[in-house]
C-alpha cells in the first residue's frame, strides 16, 4: 500500500494506535496531519516524521471543529483518539459518561463532517476509518460508558457509510481487542482481568499497535475500494471464541 502524496488526518496521533498509524502512513509516503491533546507528543512526532501538528482537546466541540477545518484539505481520515474511565455501571458518573461520549463519539462526527464536506465540495474521493473497539460488540464490566460510546460510534459509521459512499467516501470501523498502549495499561493492568481476557483470544496474545495500524491502512487504501460500512475486528478471534 502506497500513500505517496496523500494527506491523512490522524486524531490521537500522540500515543498508542494513532501514533503507530501516523508512523506507518509516513513510512508509506503520506503526509500526516496529527491532531491530539498533548503538545509534547506532537513535538516528538514532528521529530520522527514530517507532519502537520495540531493541538486540540477533542472534548471541546468548538475547538474540535476549528482544528478539523485547520487540518484541511485532506485525502483520508483516521478517527483514532479515544479515552476511557473505569467504573461499574452503578457508579458511572454523568460527567464521565459525557466526557467519553464527547471524545469517542461526538468528536469523530465533527471531524468527519468537516473532512467530508471538503471532499464533496472539491469533487474528490476519500475514505474514513473510525477506530472503535470490541467493546462495541460485548458488555465488558467496568466499561459501561466506554461500551456505549463505541457502540454509538458504530451507529455513526453505518449511517456515514450509507450517506457518504454515493458521494465518493468509504467509511469503515476497526475494532481492536486489548492493544498494548497507554490506554491498555490503564484498563488492563490487573493481572486477573488481563488473564481472563487473554484466555478468550485464540491467537494467544494481545494486539500490538502495528497490528491495528496495518488494518487501518488497508481500509484506507484503494485496495479496499469495495469495502464500505464494515466493522472489522482486530481481535485474534476473540469475537468467535
Ligand atoms: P492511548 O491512550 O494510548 O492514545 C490515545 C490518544 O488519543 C492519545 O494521543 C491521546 O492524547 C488522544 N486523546 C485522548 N483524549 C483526547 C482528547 N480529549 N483530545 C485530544 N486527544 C485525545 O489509546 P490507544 O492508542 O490505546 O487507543 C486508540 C483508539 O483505539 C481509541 O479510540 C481506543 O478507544 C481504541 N481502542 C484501544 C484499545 C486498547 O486496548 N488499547 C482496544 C480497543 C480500542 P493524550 O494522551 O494527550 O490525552
Amino acid at each position: 500500500m502506497d500513500f505517496t502524496g496523500k494527506r491523512v488526518i490522524v486524531t490521537g496521533a500522540g500515543k498508542g494506535i494513532g501514533r503507530a498509524t501516523a508512523l506507518m502512513l509516513a513510512a508509506r509516503g503520506a503526509k500526516v496531519i496529527a491532531l491530539t491533546r498533548t503538545a509534547a507528543d506532537l513535538e516528538s512526532l514532528e521529530k520522527a516524521i514530517d507532519c502537520v501538528a495540531i493541538t486540540v482537546d477533542l472534548a471541546d466541540p468548538v475547538a474540535t471543529r476549528a482544528a478539523a477545518l485547520k487540518a484541511l484539505p485532506a485525502d483520508l481520515l483516521v478517527n483514532c483518539a479515544g479515552t476511557t474511565e473505569l467504573e461499574s455501571f452503578l457508579d458511572v458518573s454523568v460527567a464521565n459518561f459525557d466526557l467519553l461520549y464527547a471524545v469517542n463519539t461526538r468528536a469523530p462526527m465533527i471531524v468527519a463532517q468537516e473532512y467530508a464536506r471538503d471532499i464533496i465540495r472539491s469533487g474528490r474521493k476519500g475514505a474514513i476509518v473510525n477506530v472503535s473497539s470490541v467493546a462495541a460488540f460485548v458488555g465488558i464490566p467496568d466499561h459501561a460508558a466506554y461500551c456505549a460510546s463505541k457502540a454509538g460510534l458504530d451507529g455513526l459509521t453505518r449511517v456515514m457509510a450509507k450517506e457518504l459512499a454515493p458521494q465518493g467516501i468509504r467509511v469503515n470501523g476497526v475494532h481492536p481487542t486489548v492493544t498494548l498502549t497507554p490506554m491498555a495499561v490503564k484498563a488492563w493492568s490487573d493481572p486477573q482481568k488481563a488473564a481472563s481476557m487473554l484466555s478468550r483470544i485464540p491467537v494467544g496474545r494481545f494486539a500490538d499497535p502495528d497490528d491495528v495500524a496495518e488494518v487501518i491502512l488497508f481500509l484506507l487504501s484503494d485496495e479496499a475500494a469495495m469495502v464500505n460500512g464494515l466493522s472489522m475486528p482486530v481481535d485474534g478471534g476473540y469475537m468467535i471464541a
